[in-house]
């Protein structure tokens, strides 16, 4: 089995503005990802190298960078899932910390777990070495002005204004298939500028966000949380495929029908257990990558497949 590793840098209305640095951070994602599966590393270690890129990246919605609550603070989300034996960590609600999907993935190996919040979070952090960080050194000058957008006009997802500034989408997540055929999947998000405090949406939740199998595939989606969770998406395209559909046609499928039923719009990466890849948005644009025979293989508009030389 040749390993592969798809990422995407998540889905929505993203400006113009914002084109150029998501790109050049998905690649590098993949690029990083890509390098450590060649040298033997697992899927679970892939997954979790790409995110943490796409998480020190002020390009995206993750770790430093992340979008703001209603009283501007950052509560990161993120879950890692292992297709083997369908072990899942996943951690939200978290303020302090530079790379929570490392966290989530040691809750995934070391905790009896799957999901731990805020406080409990942050205890279980501590306890594992990590080191906290200012609250505010997350925050980027963007994040601000997309909070203060949304504080004009108060709707979520409302982009004909102050586009420039909407910054609440790029969440970021990654599949990826090792040499012995394991699937790993994770995702990180900071959620929807001006959501709640408290608001926990798609991206920590298994099968929503995150979904991994060894018998079918693994899927990270983006997009509009409340629907995302709802449709169950990441869990709808592995049962997509589970009854024979491959993985484009899967993610295609089921997110138009989370769009069609909800109304609202998503993204969603796929790989089938063979190395089939699948990338579909209902959204404007949507960020992804992979490498495969020496190729990159990126994009972010609609129908759009770039490709160059990986050296
Ligand atoms: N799905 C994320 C959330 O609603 C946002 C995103 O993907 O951009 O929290």
């Amino acid at each position: 089995m040749d390993p592969i590793v798809l990422v995407h840098g998540g889905a929505g209305d993203i400006p113009d503005s914002r084109v150029a640095g998501k790109l050049r951070g998905s690649k590098m994602a993949a690029a990083r990802a890509h390098r450590l599966l060649q040298a033997g590393g697992s899927a679970l270690e892939a997954v979790e190298a790409a995110v943490v890129v796409m998480e020190e990246d002020e390009s995206f919605n993750a770790g430093y960078g992340s979008v703001l609550n209603l009283r501007g603070e950052v509560e990161m989300e993120a879950s890692i899932m292992r297709g083997s034996d369908l072990a899942v960590g996943a951690v939200t609600l978290v303020k302090d910390f530079k790379h929570p999907i490392s966290i989530a993935h040691r809750v995934l190996t070391d905790s009896p777990h799957s999901l731990l919040g805020a406080e409990g979070a942050k205890i279980f952090a501590l306890e594992k070495g990590f080191k906290t960080v200012p609250p505010e050194s997350l925050i980027s000058q963007n994040a601000r002005d997309a909070l203060n957008k949304f504080l004009e006009h108060r709707e979520f997802g409302r982009t004909e204004i102050g586009a420039e500034h909407e910054g609440g989408v790029g969440t970021v997540g990654a599949v990826a298939i090792d040499s012995t055929g394991s699937i790993a999947v994770a995702t990180s998000t900071g959620g929807m500028s001006g959501k709640a405090v408290g608001r926990i949406g798609d991206t920590p939740q298994i099968g929503s966000g995150t979904y991994a199998d060894d018998g079918v595939g693994g899927v990270s989606t983006t997009g509009h949380g409340e629907s995302i969770l709802k449709y169950c998406l990441a869990h709808s395209i592995v049962k997509l495929m589970e009854g024979g559909l491959d993985a484009g046609t899967a993610t295609k499928t089921a997110v138009n029908g989370m769009t069609k039923r909800l109304n609202n719009t998503a993204g969603a990466i796929t790989l089938s257990k063979s190395g089939q890849v699948g990338v579909h948005f209902s959204s404007k644009r949507m960020s992804w990558a992979y490498i495969r025979d020496g190729k990159y293989y990126y994009g972010i508009e609609q129908g759009e497949v770039l490709s160059e030389k990986f050296e």
